[in-house]
Formats: structure tokens, C-alpha cells, sequence
């Protein structure tokens, strides 16, 4: 796999790991803020603080230290902030970090690093109202279309290379979505339950881009989901004692976990 700045020393790259993960970080927070909330991306709005209203300047804002800084408190009125916003950037930076470490930084790793705030923002939004917002599953899935064409870029004969293995991201989207489909219907029928919200369906489709037509992926992706939904719904039950459980969050540890383990498929050796 041809490396991005190749000639440099490794701490380079990894230096550049670590910006870009508190970035998208910082990044990852703001999508988790604004898309429940409806307030567009490209909005400006001050960052404030929700107890004093005191607004926050750049030094209150960088992501991690601010937080580590401040020992987690507001500047401005001391109330304590929580470490909801800290974790989502630290996922977001670990997420980068394991991705650069396992695929090695090129254009396709690039291309894996968007999937970083999308998934910390989408565990945190699930978690919290249970919905895994359109916008955020079309990131995943188009970073994947991004990738494949990324990894077609360095193909002996790039054009027959990008058509098919577009056509094996697109196809395994289908295939994913369509089963995740099925099964909702299923439940809907037989037990009476939206085991599986349309949410659900369209991530199984958007990570079918990543993992591509491989049946091994696609086991491995179905038996983890089970797993560690049934983790998740013991534990949520004992917390909230609710039935009803976010499944958004297993599915992105399976996604993460089949495509550490299996790699970019698309990528040329
Ligand atoms: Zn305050």
C-alpha cells in the first residue's frame, strides 16, 4: 500500500494522527450538540456555558486539555461539566489512532478517519434518544465510497478496479440492508416489537460498504451484534428498567470490530 509522505520520519505521521483525532473530536462533540437539536452544521453559534451563559473562548475549547485543564469544571462558574463531550473526543482520537496503527496512514486511512466523529456522535446520540440521525449513516457509507475510490487511485488498472469493487461495496449494502430489513420485518410480525429501527437498518447498509461481500464478514457482523445487544439490554434494563434498548451502540463496536479483523477489502496488496 503506497504511504502518504513517504520519506518522513513515523512520529510525523503520527503527530498527524493525533491533530487530526482532536479535530474531528472536537468535531464529533459539535455533531452530538447540533443534529438532535436540529441546529445546522454550518450555523455559527457561540459555545456558551449551559450553567452561567458565560460564552467560551478558544482556551475553554480545546478539545481534551480544556477539560483535563480545568479538572472538568466551567472556567467561569466552577459547576461541573461532565464527561460525556471529553469521551466522545477521546473515542474519536483512539478511533484514529487504532485506524492508522492497523492500516497504516495512506489516502484509504484518510478516508476511515471520518468514520471516527460519525460513529462517537452517533453511540452518544443513540444512547441518549435512541435514533442514529440519516446524516451520520450516509457519512459512513460515503467514506466507504471514498475509500474504494481512494484505494482504486493506486490499481494497475484503476478504472476496472474501481467498477468492481463499487459494485461489491454497493452490492454488500444492499445485501446488509436488505437483511437488516427482513429481520425488522420479521419481529414487527412475529413477536409485535420494532426490534430494529429504520436507523438500524440503514447503518447495516452503510457498514455493508466497508465490509464488503465476504460471508465471514457478514457472520462475524451478526453474531457480534446479538452479542453485545444482549450486553447492552441486560445492562440498560438494570440501569433504566426499560425494554427497549439503543442497539445502535452494538452495532458500531461489531462494524469496528470485522473491520479491524478483516481489513480494507478493497484495498490493492
Ligand atoms: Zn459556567
Amino acid at each position: 500500500m503506497p504511504d502518504l509522505f513517504a520519506g518522513l520520519p513515523p512520529i510525523f505521521y503520527y503527530l498527524t494522527t493525533v491533530f487530526l483525532g482532536l479535530c474531528l473530536g472536537s468535531f464529533a462533540t459539535a455533531l452530538a450538540w447540533r443534529l438532535p437539536r436540529g441546529v445546522s452544521m454550518t450555523a455559527k453559534a457561540r459555545s456558551a456555558c449551559p450553567s452561567c451563559g458565560h460564552d467560551l473562548s478558544a482556551r475553554d475549547l480545546v478539545p481534551l486539555l480544556s477539560w483535563i485543564f480545568l479538572r472538568g469544571r466551567c472556567r467561569y462558574c466552577r459547576t461541573p461539566v461532565g464527561f460525556r463531550y471529553p469521551l466522545m473526543e477521546l473515542a474519536t482520537l483512539a478511533l484514529c489512532l487504532v485506524f492508522h496503527v492497523v492500516f497504516g496512514m495512506s489516502l484509504m486511512t484518510l478516508c476511515a478517519f471520518a468514520l471516527a466523529p460519525a460513529l462517537a456522535a452517533m453511540v452518544d446520540i443513540d444512547f441518549r434518544y435512541k435514533i442514529l440521525p440519516d446524516v451520520l449513516n450516509l457519512t459512513v457509507g460515503l467514506a466507504g465510497v471514498a475509500a474504494i475510490a481512494a484505494a482504486s487511485v493506486f490499481a494497475f488498472d484503476a478504472p476496472s478496479h474501481l467498477v468492481s469493487m463499487l459494485g461489491q461495496g454497493l452490492g454488500a449494502a444492499i445485501l446488509y440492508g436488505g437483511l437488516a430489513w427482513g429481520l425488522r420485518f420479521l419481529f414487527l410480525k412475529l413477536m409485535r416489537k420494532e426490534a430494529l429501527g429504520l436507523g438500524d437498518v440503514k447503518f447495516f447498509a452503510a457498514a455493508g460498504v466497508w465490509l464488503g461481500l465476504s460471508p465471514d464478514a457478514l457472520a462475524a457482523f451478526l453474531m457480534l451484534s446479538g452479542i453485545f445487544g444482549v450486553f447492552i439490554a441486560l445492562v440498560w434494563r438494570k440501569a433504566t428498567g426499560e425494554t427497549e434498548f439503543p442497539f445502535g451502540p452494538a452495532l458500531i463496536a461489531s462494524f469496528l470490530a470485522v473491520l479491524l479483523w478483516r481489513g480494507l477489502y478493497f484495498v490493492v496488496i
